[in-house]
């Protein structure tokens, strides 16, 4: 028996707690504990901790692409070209998530379709300067999702992470 997650039973505009996606997906509340450790976004730092469908579903696909192919940290997988591709510059966004994760996503730079990865903040900065280089990452290029998530990402890493 082949074990395949069917991202299909996952509603995007809904939120689910571990207890549900376990339950959804037929997994153990442990390792959806772990997709949250490797980079599973979470809404809040709330009990109980909540996952946004759509941030599910991404995780899932990018994890069944993971096995395919691995990408440098500044590589994304591309789908299309069906290998880890640079994202063009001008495409690129980190939107910021909790428990010091981006959402690193933009356009491949030989077909334009759009590429998703989590990546955490600590990399940002490094990815950034291995796509061009010198200058610092302009604002334009990072949101913040949430308030009080992160001050400045670049200048040092937070203090509450482990
Ligand atoms: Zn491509």
């Amino acid at each position: 028996m082949t074990r395949r997650f069917t991202a299909n039973r996952i509603k995007s505009n809904r939120n689910y707690t571990v207890a549900d996606v376990s339950e959804t997906l037929g997994v153990h509340f442990k390792t959806v504990r772990n997709w949250i450790r490797v980079g599973l976004p979470v809404i809040d730092a709330n009990r109980p901790l909540l996952i946004n469908g759509a941030d599910l579903k991404i995780h899932l696909k990018q994890k069944r692409r993971a096995t395919m192919f691995d990408c440098e940290n500044h590589e994304m997988c591309c789908f299309r070209c069906k290998q880890p591709m640079k994202p063009i510059l001008d495409s690129l966004l980190f939107i910021a998530k909790p428990a010091g994760m981006a959402h690193m996503t933009g356009a491949c730079e030989e077909c334009g379709t759009r590429m998703n990865k989590y990546v955490s903040w600590r990399d940002v900065n490094d990815i950034w300067k291995d796509l061009e280089g010198k200058l610092p990452i302009a604002e334009k290029h990072i949101v913040l999702r949430g308030q009080k998530l992160l001050n400045c990402p670049f200048s040092e890493v937070s203090s509450d992470e482990k």
